[in-house]
């Protein structure tokens, strides 16, 4: 049975991980690296994926996506300040759903989500030797059910059998707690790029039960790139008068920049940003530069106000818990963001220890996810590991007046079930609309509405006799399923909760079909582009061969000179009949003239003929081109 492996969906970086020999490894991608920027570009009708893509975002800011995290399963209404500070173009989708606009088509973030996944197991599936269909995919904890199903819809697009939706912060214990053999109640503190999560666990004799769990879906490292983003362009605003953000060229440069500024910080009390030639000013058309240099103090009176917002979640976990700070054994600190000395500095001021920093925070998540995978493929490796987790929100209905009912409260183990009864508020009502909800506050206007569904043909009754029980149904994904009935009448309803945002089937069963066609577009182009290369490496053999043996015929060096230069010419054609035929003519050409100057040449002419080489060259092939299977 192939393996199944565990990735690390990130909203900065993704990694992927697989157990082996009992234990988690991060598999490298074909650059050779641990993580996989989680940012895609569109470059005419090719898409390019992680560093590759990263690498040409300052060129190319409108049509290079990242932190598309922050958008998946979300409505517009939700997300529209964030997509404004966008450098692509963000905008709103059918049913007030998110889409992306590249080039004038549209992309809904699962897609862009899948192009990540896709590569990450296509060169996942190439180290391993073994086609990877069967993954685990890490959410934030805090994820609501639209993003979960969205997340889902992902790894499907991607052409994958997602076998679970598991929490980041769950994941990142897991890994942790493999081989810890005592009890202990672990807070795990996860910072990412886009999202902030704090889960309490128990963990002991292979349990590994959450307590409860909190964070804030819009908190992130990004936000604090901002924060750095928004001061470097006040101070240029202050000079020049216009506002450098409003250039998505130049806001790109700031976004990165603010970045590495941010990653410096960490480690220097204080960082120079410099960024020649940012601009143009558009009255004097002369360049303009921007240099400012930035300490780590102001770096945190700039950031004051999110380093405030970490401390809510954490607080509202530990009561959830019934918990205080001085219950908890070990602090992990997990995501990229828990690097900045002011973050590790407030978990250890609330909690009052030391964080352990024995988990490597970028790749905890990843491997903790690869023994998920492992539990449920039966690892035997892995004994009896019982993952005890938590729904993050409440689920209810609405009811009378506006208010939620709630049916399932946050902090509720998973999977669970739970079943009410409830009636109709006037005579002779023909039906209900069901309104499932999920949120925190008593009116249901105030939290998110997942769905809504009508049970109809109830028959004539009085108000309050009808009775509807409704059932709601969470699975170990976290993601929600609800069914009513009318017990006098019989009469059922139900739906797996997908609301406006999510894609339906036919939505995925098109974005499928479109990723598979350029899945093999991808293929197609990276043979083209190899058989490109095979020439142009044979080309420079015949070069070669002809300045090694200066001494040889002259009608025999004048053929193969043509034959070369035929190649040169269909090499830059890009004519793959010219180039197929070029090939032929030029191999030909190449073996009898090495043939008849065996020893003229330093060289010595192979028995089957030339050897080939394909160059490695950045701009033409890159290792992101994998083939579809
Ligand atoms: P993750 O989603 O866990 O990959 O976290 C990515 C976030 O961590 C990004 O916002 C990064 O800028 C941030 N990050 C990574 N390394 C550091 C560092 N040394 N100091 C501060 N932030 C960092």
């Amino acid at each position: 049975m192939p393996k199944a492996v565990g990735i690390d969906l990130g909203t900065t970086n993704s990694v992927i991980a697989v157990m082996e020999g009992g234990k988690p490894e991060v598999i490298v991608n074909a650059e050779g690296a641990r993580t996989t920027p989680s940012v895609v570009a569109y470059k005419g009708d090719e898409r390019l994926v992680g560093q590759i893509a990263r690498r040409q975002a300052a060129l190319n800011p409108q049509a290079t996506l990242f932190e598309v995290k922050r958008f998946i399963g979300r409505r517009w209404d939700e997300i529209r300040e964030e997509a404004a500070r966008s450098p692509f173009k963000v905008k709103e989708g059918p049913g007030g759903s998110v889409r992306i606009e590249v080039a004038g088509k549209d992309y809904a973030p699962e897609q862009v989500s899948a192009e990540v996944l896709r590569k990450l197991v296509n060169d996942a599936s190439a180290k391993l030797g073994e086609k990877i269909k069967d993954v685990v995919i890490t959410v934030p904890a805090y994820f609501d059910n639209s993003q979960r199903e969205a997340t889902k819809q992902a790894g499907e697009i991607a052409g994958l059998n997602v076998l679970r939706v598991i929490n980041e912060p769950t994941a990142a214990a897991l890994a942790y707690g493999l081989e810890r053999k005592g009890n202990e109640t672990v807070l795990v503190f996860d910072l990412g790029g886009g999202t902030f999560d704090v889960t309490i666990l128990e963990l002991g004799d292979g349990v590994f039960e959450v307590k409860s769990t909190s964070g804030d879906t819009h908190l992130g490292g990004a936000d604090f790139d901002q924060r750095i983003v928004d001061w470097l362009a006040g101070e240029f605003q202050r000079d020049h008068t216009f506002d450098l953000r409003k250039d998505p060229q130049a806001l790109q440069r700031l976004i990165e920049a603010a970045e590495k500024a941010k990653i410096e910080l960490s480690s220097a009390s204080e960082t120079t940003i410099s960024l020649p030639f940012i601009t143009f000013d558009p009255e004097t058309r002369t360049p303009q530069h921007l240099e400012r240099t930035l300490s780590r103090a102001k770096f945190e009176e700039l950031t004051s106000d999110l380093l405030r917002r970490v401390r809510e979640p954490v607080q509202q976990a530990l009561s959830d818990a019934k918990l205080s700070p001085s219950d908890i054994n070990e602090v992990i600190l997990v995501g990229g963001s828990t690097r900045i000395p002011a973050v590790k500095r407030i978990v250890q001021d609330i909690i009052g220890k030391t964080p352990n920093e024995s988990v490597n925070p970028d790749e905890a998540v990843a491997l903790g996810a690869a023994v998920q995978a492992g539990i449920i493929q039966g690892d035997s490796a892995l004994g009896d590991i019982v993952l005890v987790d938590v729904t993050p929100l409440t689920l209810g209905v609405e009811v009378k007046g506006g208010m939620i009912a709630p049916m399932i409260t946050r902090n509720t183990p998973v999977p669970a079930k739970k079943t009410e009864v409830y009636t109709t508020a006037e005579n002779n009502q023909p039906g209900v609309e069901i309104v499932v909800l999920q949120g925190e506050r008593p009116m249901a206007a105030d939290n998110k509405s997942l769905g809504r569904f009508k049970l109809e043909g109830i028959p004539p009754m009085r108000a309050g006799q009808p009775q509807i029980e409704v059932t709601f149904d969470i699975d170990a994904n976290g993601i929600l399923h609800v069914t009513a009935k009318e017990k006098t009448s019989g009469k059922e309803a139900s739906i797996r909760i997908e609301n406006t945002t999510t894609l339906d089937k036919t939505d995925v069963e098109k974005m499928v079909q479109e990723a598979e066609q350029n899945a093999a577009a991808d293929k197609a182009r990276k043979e083209k582009v190899e058989k490109r290369n095979a020439l142009d490496s044979l080309r420079i053999q015949a070069v070669q061969q002809l300045d090694e043996a200066q001494n040889a015929d002259q009608g025999a060096k004048d053929k193969l000179k043509a034959a070369a230069d035929a190649a040169e010419e269909a090499v830059r054609s890009d004519d793959d009949a010219k180039i197929d035929a070029a090939q032929k003519a030029l191999e030909e050409e190449l073996r009898s003239f090495m043939t008849a100057n065996q020893g003229a040449a330093q060289t010595g002419a192979p028995d089957s003929g030339p050897t080939v080489n394909t160059r490695k060259d950045d701009d033409v092939i890159d290792a992101d081109f994998k083939p579809a299977d």
